[in-house]
């Protein structure tokens, strides 16, 4: 079934209408091997359509067509490129809503909160690397006064982009708009949890873009992303997921010799120093713990450490803030809260919270489960706060993807930078004080690839953004990630003799 690029309104209808069908050349098919897998609205256990089950002869296809394509698409002037990519992000921004809607409704992110706004936030990286074309310039190098020596940027080839299911238009967005205006075509793997509006996506930019440039598989890890990042045609993949799965891709990768940009696992401290101003730190606490998605963030800020002076004034004020969320429907415009991804996830998170317990922490559990009898087999969990937790509990150290946070009261600044540290993790930090010479101080040493001050910004065009340590290789979002990872450089030298 085909449905048309017109904005619709009805998510489950989209849905249905979306089942089933990789996007590859241009058009919709079904996988090779007639496979499908369901997939489930996780607010009310039901099954909203289908996906189709890629494998290792959908990704051949798909990879030969963006390779044929890409022998045309990078002779295309890059503002060019450009202009069609930008397009792309206007003709998204008329299907903000939609996509909300059916983000929301296959990954139980609140509407209001979270989904509208990742919709949002998709055609404005789509606009921002539009206008980038004309940034893959070179170099002239003073090599020879009879040479005239200069350094081109050239597209990589064919990217394989593989994403999660947490922020899937966001990340997808962030890999496939600035490798498409360097040159290169894709082939994307979306996660199994939010296959479809992504498809959506991408059959939206195909009305635009030629047919190839823009391709997408739906599928499972090893069976779909595995032939995609062993393929003999992709010359670069781009991995979001975990530190687990990046390290399979990474070896992967490792044994074709080609590029891989990893952007993995968090553990990311928060540190409020005793002259913050409290009330903007609980804020930050709100967003950069990402109650609103269920803490189903890489970057969460899920290790809150607060200066004794101000410990129990910030614990209660953050308590309360929570405790006023609304969990529900994730369609429904006042809910602020909506579901965890799966069943799975959802053991998972609860598993940390009983580790939580087992550990001695104080355990507060805020907001209320919701009480309409329809979203009855939702995956719906209660946000927790635990204080007085050991530094060596689970929920403390490992990355629990939920709504679940640590706050630990400290006394010494020289003692809170070591702990905040001390993460195999290095993806960001913040710090909350009004003291400059603090502030600076830390910005210096804390060791995360996105540290702010006094603030807890998400995502933004143009600002890099990406991991140390276990947390990632390499960075994505910026005009310097479109050209240290979606171009190489070549050097090109002409001899007048
Ligand atoms: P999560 O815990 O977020 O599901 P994963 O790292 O397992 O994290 O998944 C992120 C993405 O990686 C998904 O699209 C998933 O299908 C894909 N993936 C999982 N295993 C592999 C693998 N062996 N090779 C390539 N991709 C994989």
């Amino acid at each position: 079934m085909t449905v048309s690029t017109e904005p619709q309104t009805d998510p489950f209808a989209l849905a249905k209408a979306l089942s089933g069908q990789h996007l590859i050349d241009g058009q919709f098919v079904a996988a090779a091997s007639g496979r499908a897998f369901d997939v489930v609205n996780p607010a009310t256990g039901a099954v909203i359509g289908q996906a189709a089950d890629g494998d290792a002869a959908d990704v051949d296809r798909a990879v030969a067509a963006a390779a044929r394509a890409q022998a045309e698409w990078k002779k295309m002037p890059a503002r060019q490129r450009g202009k069609l990519v930008a397009q792309c992000g206007a003709r998204l921004a008329e299907h903000v809503d939609e996509l909300g809607k059916l983000i929301a409704l296959e990954t139980g992110k609140a509407l209001r909160t979270e989904s509208r706004v990742e919709a949002s936030v998709l055609a404005d990286m789509f606009v921002f690397f539009g206008g980038l074309g004309s940034e893959l310039k070179g170099e002239t190098v003073p090599f020879n006064p009879n040479m005239m020596t200069v350094t081109a940027r050239e597209p990589v080839g064919v990217v394989g982009a593989i994403i999660p299911w947490n922020v899937p238009l966001l990340l997808m967005a962030m890999k496939i708009a600035p490798a498409l205006v360097a040159g290169n075509t894709v082939v994307v793997k979306s996660a199994e949890e939010a296959p479809l509006t992504v498809l959506r996506v991408m059959q939206i930019m195909n009305e635009i873009l030629p047919p190839g440039c823009a391709n997408i598989l739906s599928g499972f890890g090893p069976e779909c992303g595995g032939p995609l990042v062993a393929h003999p045609k992709i010359a670069k993949v781009s991995f979001t997921g975990s530190v687990e799965t990046g390290r399979i891709v990474a070896r992967a990768a490792a044994d074709r010799l080609i590029p891989a940009t990893l952007e993995l696992g968090g553990k990311s401290p928060m540190i409020i120093m005793g002259d913050a101003d409290l009330d903007r730190a609980v804020e930050g606490a709100i967003t950069g713990m990402r109650f609103t998605r269920q803490g189903q963030s890489c970057t969460a800020s899920s290790r809150i450490y607060v200066h004794e002076s101000v410990h129990d004034a910030f614990v209660e004020k953050v308590r309360a803030r929570v405790d006023a969320m609304k969990m529900g429907d994730p369609l429904d415009e006042a809910t602020d809260i909506g579901t965890i991804i799966s069943p799975q996830q959802l053991e998972k998170v609860q598993g940390f919270v009983e580790a939580g317990k087992k550990a001695g922490a104080t355990c507060i559990t805020c907001s209320k489960m919701p009480e309409d009898a329809a979203l009855s087999k939702g995956l719906f969990l209660q946000p927790v706060i635990f204080t007085d937790v050991s530094p060596d509990a689970a929920p403390a150290k490992e990355e629990v993807f939920g709504p679940v946070v640590c706050i630990f009261k400290f006394s010494d600044y020289e003692d809170v930078l070591a702990k905040a540290n001390d993460s195999e993790y290095g993806l960001a930090a913040t710090i909350w004080t009004s003291d400059l010479k603090t502030a600076l101080d830390a910005t210096h040493r804390l060791e995360a690839g996105f540290v702010q001050v006094n603030q807890n910004l998400v995502v933004q065009p143009n600002l890099s953004y990406g991991g140390v340590k276990s947390s990632g290789l390499g960075k994505e979002a910026s005009l310097e990630s479109m050209l240290e990872h979606f171009t190489h450089k070549k050097t090109i030298i002409f001899n007048m003799g």
